[in-house]
C-alpha cells in the first residue's frame, strides 16, 4: 500500500465531499447520543480544507499537506472532534515530513501515530464507542496488509453495538447500543476516501 502527496490531496477532497453528503446523518446521530453538532462541525472543517486544497494544487510533500490540513481543522472544527482530527493530521505531518511517498509498514506506523495522538488528546482507549474504535483496527489492518474496506465495515458494525463509555455519549448509557457513534462514522468516511487512493 502506497500513498503519494497528490493522491492524499485527492483523498482529502473526496473526504470533504463525502462528509458534506453525510452531514445530516452525522448531525442526526449526534442529536441522538450527543449535542447534535457533529455534521455541521465536520462540514465547516472539511469545506475549509477543500477550499485550501483547491487553491493550492501542489504541496512540497505529504508532511506539508498534512500540516496545513491539521491546522485548518483545529481552527475551524468546533466541538470535541476538532482537536481530535487536528491532532491526527499534526501527527501525520510529523510522520510524513520530507516524504512525497510512503508505503508498507511506514504508512501503517503513521496511522498508528495518528491513532495514538487521538487517544492521548481524547484520553480514550479502544472499545469506548468513539472514533478510536475505527482508527485502531484500521492501522492494524495496514500493519497486517489485510482488507481495509472489510476492516472498516466490521469496525463500524462492532462500534454501533457497543455502549458509549467516553464523552457526552456516555451519559446516554445503554441507549447508545444500536446507534452509530457520529465520530466513528465520520472517521470511516475519511479513512475510506484514503483507501480509495492507496495503490
Ligand atoms: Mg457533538
Amino acid at each position: 500500500m502506497k500513498l503519494s502527496t497528490e493522491e492524499f490531496r485527492k483523498a482529502l477532497l473526496k473526504a470533504a465531499a463525502e462528509l458534506e453528503q453525510h452531514k445530516d446523518e452525522l448531525t442526526d446521530l449526534d442529536r441522538e447520543i450527543g449535542d447534535g453538532d457533529h455534521g455541521i462541525n465536520m462540514s465547516r472543517g472539511f469545506q475549509a480544507v477543500q477550499k485550501e486544497l483547491e487553491a493550492q494544487e501542489e504541496y512540497e510533500d505529504l508532511g506539508a499537506l498534512s500540516k496545513q490540513v491539521g491546522m485548518t481543522l483545529i481552527k475551524t472544527v468546533g466541538g470535541a472532534s476538532g482537536p481530535l482530527y487536528g491532532t491526527a493530521f499534526v501527527k501525520f505531518a510529523g510522520a510524513f515530513k520530507g516524504k512525497t511517498e510512503v508505503e508498507g509498514q511506514e504508512l501503517a506506523a503513521a496511522f498508528k501515530e495518528a491513532t495514538d495522538g487521538i487517544k492521548m488528546r481524547g484520553k480514550s482507549e479502544f472499545g469506548q464507542k468513539t472514533m478510536v474504535d475505527i482508527w485502531t483496527p484500521f492501522y492494524e489492518a495496514l500493519e497486517q496488509e489485510s482488507d481495509l474496506n472489510a476492516t472498516l465495515d466490521q469496525a463500524l458494525a462492532d462500534t454501533k453495538e457497543r455502549v458509549a463509555t467516553k464523552g457526552r455519549a456516555s451519559y446516554f448509557g445503554d441507549a447508545t447500543v444500536g446507534v452509530q457513534d457520529p465520530g466513528a462514522l465520520s472517521s470511516s468516511l475519511l479513512l475510506r476516501s484514503i483507501v480509495e487512493v492507496l495503490s
